[in-house]
């Protein structure tokens, strides 16, 4: 919708027909058709503040002047002069007197941050220390990020916040190229830990991220699943692409126009963990990357809703992701250092009109993954869930 809008603004014929009944103009979102670059901030301004205290900075800045920003502590008087990015490292922050540094940093500048600007906020890990003060400071910065990335949003500026371990410092120039980047023009008010917690790969490459390894996305004939296998395949990931049969046809194209390979097959199966198991372990030798992605909504309330409806969302959204889990770990097909990815769901953690079976599974893959995250850590595999809100895709058309 917002596209459609964008096209009538632009066009001489209709703008003034949109100006005329108050509809708005979106600005065009910043967008990227290529993998991560090495130096994706070249000739952008970055601005570099801090609370007095915090532990983050220095890093952060390293990070920016790698990626080809050039870095300030302090925006230009000059009419004119624009922040192109904001890092604003609070994990100094211990009294609530420091929160006027907030006021104090953002208020000024707000106008000053270009369309499509970045936001990055810094704090500690509220839960880490044993002071519920810093806690309650820490977790405080989750509202204010949220709420800036409201009111900047129709600017598509977005703001994020990590809260930092301090022993994780050396651990954010993926955080930063993401949070900073073109990458995560979609990605706003949300919040995220970085922590030492699981152990590190020796080294970490900054552009084809994946290259040389091996992916698994589940669902990936459409929607999120494709642009996901598309997305991994950009940073060099040797894709297997899986879904049913029924859709064969579609997958067999889609795997051909990335270079995939095709595996067909209903993951409900009572085999289909012994089959996915094989199967990668016969073409690939492993995998290092699989993203649980495939997933049905059969929406009733639960007053009106029949037993199948109740049984196959349960069967796809989770029974059938734990199964093949429970293979793919018991056997090591997933590689050390591997990262798993679940396609949780808002209605997962906010709940929905009638997905009373949709969101019981949503949540508990949310359960899941905090759960399995530190049983995994010590082989380097980080487990992670997202939870997207409305995507077009086929299954909100059906709805
Ligand atoms: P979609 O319907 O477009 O795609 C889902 C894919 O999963 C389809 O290709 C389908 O064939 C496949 N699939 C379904 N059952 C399968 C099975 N038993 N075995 C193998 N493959 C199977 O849906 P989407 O919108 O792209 O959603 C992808 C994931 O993201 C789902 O888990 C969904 O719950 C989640 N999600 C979607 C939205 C949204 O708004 N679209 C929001 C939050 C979460």
């Amino acid at each position: 919708m917002s596209d459609y809008l964008i096209n009538l603004n632009q066009n001489p014929m209709t703008s003034w027909l949109t100006k005329a009944v108050g509809l708005p103009n979106p600005v065009e979102l910043a967008r990227s058709d290529e993998g991560y670059q090495k130096q994706p901030f070249k000739g952008k301004t970055a601005l570099l503040l801090s609370v007095p205290g915090g532990y983050a900075g220095t890093s952060v800045g390293e990070v920016l002047t790698a990626a080809g920003a050039i870095v300030l502590n302090e925006l230009s008087s000059a009419p004119g002069a624009r922040a192109d990015l904001v890092v604003l490292d609070a994990t100094g922050c211990g009294e609530p007197d420091d929160y006027k540094a907030l006021y104090e940093a953002f208020q000024p500048i707000l106008k000053r941050i270009a369309q499509n600007g970045r936001i990055l906020l810094l704090a500690g890990i509220p839960e880490a220390g044993d002071d519920p003060v810093t806690a309650a400071l820490a977790r405080g910065l989750e509202g204010f990020g949220r709420s800036l990335g409201k009111e900047l949003g129709k600017y598509g500026t977005t703001v994020n916040l990590a809260y930092v371990a301090k022993d994780a410092v050396d651990r954010l120039d993926g955080v930063v190229r993401f949070f900073c980047g073109v990458q995560c023009t979609y990605v706003s008010g949300q919040s995220f830990r970085v922590t030492a917690g699981v152990s590190a790969p020796a080294s970490v490459p900054v552009t084809a991220v994946l290259g040389g390894k091996v992916a698994l996305v589940t669902g990936a004939a459409g929607g999120i699943g494709l642009a996901t296998a598309q997305r991994l395949a950009q940073e060099g990931a040797r894709l297997i692409c899986l879904d049913v049969p029924a859709v064969k046809e579609t997958l067999d194209k889609v795997c051909a126009d990335m270079g995939a390979t095709a595996l067909a097959l209903d993951i409900t199966g009572a085999d289909a963990p012994r089959v996915v198991a094989d199967f990668v372990m016969e073409h690939f030798g492993g995998v290092d990357v699989v993203v649980h992605n495939a997933g049905i909504t059969r929406d009733k309330t639960l007053a009106n809703m029949k037993p199948e409806f109740w049984n196959q969302v349960l069967s796809v959204n989770l029974a059938a992701i734990l199964a093949v889990d429970k293979v793919l770990l018991a056997e090591q097909v997933l590689r050390d250092e591997g990262r798993m990815v679940y396609l949780s769901s808002m209605s997962g953690i906010a709940g929905n009109y009638g997905q009373t079976n949709y969101a019981t599974t949503k949540a508990a893959l949310i359960g899941y993954v905090a759960a399995q995250a530190p049983l995994l850590a010590a082989r380097g595999i980080c487990t992670n869930a997202v939870a997207p809100g409305f995507i077009e895709t086929g299954m909100t058309e059906a709805m």
